[in-house]
């Protein structure tokens, strides 16, 4: 198949559906990691065609979502400071810290602008020498080679006045600390295909042989989240437990080295808070020590002190597929995309947004 059509074909969709509701025999619980596919299950209505004995839960693959509030706080306070232009993806706008979200720091004034690349800041700081540039980097594996390849940028071209806000996550260990929760109830997962494609398949066969979970690389189509429900049911029914691929249109099993050289030339693996989980032991990324002078918490040391979370929100019980968006009680009441009260309702990646998007008329807590 080459074509996005092909992906959402009713007659190829009929026949994975059918296969699927042969072979699931018995109850299963499927989390997904990715934000994006998480939008798919829900656009598409995916949750409504599999057996009712498939029960689809959704991780905490959405980097807005899992930033932490003191991050937010911290990337709000940096960019009210005086001389400061922080450049952030647009996503990062409407997420709300203490005191309103970047959307509201600019309207005080802040000079906060929306990039598309990371290297589009570097261009911004070498063009205004006389402002401290900054880059907010948020994001999972997929963005950490653009913001590695802006500090190399920024290095080569010896700016003094560029810095990143690094707040990049590895999925990895958060699925391993998933699995570990005694309360787990996640029987296999849908791996982030896009993470994939930087990292390849290396972390995933000791996190199934020792959890005996099956893990599915998927793409981001219903056709691809459908034969990938369909592997990981085939595995869980047959008991085998290994890492399959089906998504090898884009994922090579060694990822794309190239990225992987750039992120291992600015960052080591470390210990990160990831929203809803806590800390992750080897869940972030940080600059290496050698970059340690292009990091914005050390130019702009903003005190932004202990933070709680909304005492209402239940995001920790979503993002570990505990409770269902739909689930936690104010999910479209006092929540909604237009006055969120967790991060997962803000993100268009987020689980809440995309129920409240795509399901909010036709679902029951269950
Ligand atoms: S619906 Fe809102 S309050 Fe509830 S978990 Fe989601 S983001 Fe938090």
């Amino acid at each position: 198949m080459k074509y996005v059509d092909e992906f959402r074909d009713p007659a190829r969709v009929r026949r994975v559906l059918d296969a699927l509701w042969r072979e699931t025999t018995r109850p299963w619980t499927v989390m997904e990691i990715c934000g994006g596919q998480t939008h798919t299950i829900a656009r598409f209505g995916i949750e409504d065609l599999v057996p009712p004995a498939l029960t689809l839960v959704h991780g905490p693959g959405c980097p807005v979502c899992v930033t932490p509030l003191e991050t937010i706080e911290a990337a709000c306070r940096i960019a009210a400071l005086p001389g400061v232009i922080l450049c952030a993806f647009g996503d990062m706008l409407r997420v709300p810290g203490l005191d309103g979200d970047l959307l509201a720091a600019r309207a005080r004034g802040a000079d906060v602008r929306v990039v598309t690349s990371p290297v589009d800041a570097v261009r911004l700081a070498a063009a205004t020498p006389d402002r401290e540039v900054v880059f907010y980097g948020v994001g999972f594996e997929t963005t950490a080679p653009a913001t590695a390849t802006a500090a190399l940028l920024a290095r080569r071209l010896g700016l003094r006045n560029f810095s990143l806000l690094v707040a990049h996550v590895r999925v990895p260990p958060a699925m391993e600390m998933l699995l570990a929760d005694p309360e787990n109830r996640v029987q296999a997962f849908l791996a982030a295909g896009h993470v994939c494609t930087v990292e390849g398949l290396r972390d995933y066969p000791a996190l199934a042989a020792r959890f005996r979970v099956p893990i599915v690389v998927t793409g981001f189509e219903p056709l691809d989240l459908l034969l990938g429900l369909l592997a990981a049911v085939r595995q869980l029914s047959a008991g085998r437990h290994v890492v399959e691929n089906p998504y090898d249109r884009v994922v090579a099993p060694d990822g794309n080295p190239t990225a992987r050289a750039a992120v291992d030339a600015v960052y080591e693996v470390a210990d990160r808070p990831w929203r809803g989980l806590g800390v992750v032991p080897r869940g972030g990324l940080a600059l290496r020590s050698a970059y340690a002078d292009l990091d914005a918490r050390r130019r702009f040391p903003v005190d932004v002190g202990a933070v709680a979370e909304p005492a209402a929100c239940r995001a920790a019980d979503v993002l570990r597929g505990l409770i269902k968006p739909v689930a936690c009680p104010e999910f479209g009441r006092a929540c909604t995309p237009d006055h969120p009260l967790g991060a997962p309702m803000v993100s268009t990646e987020g689980a809440c947004a995309a129920w409240f998007q795509h399901r909010r008329h036709r679902e029951a807590p269950r």
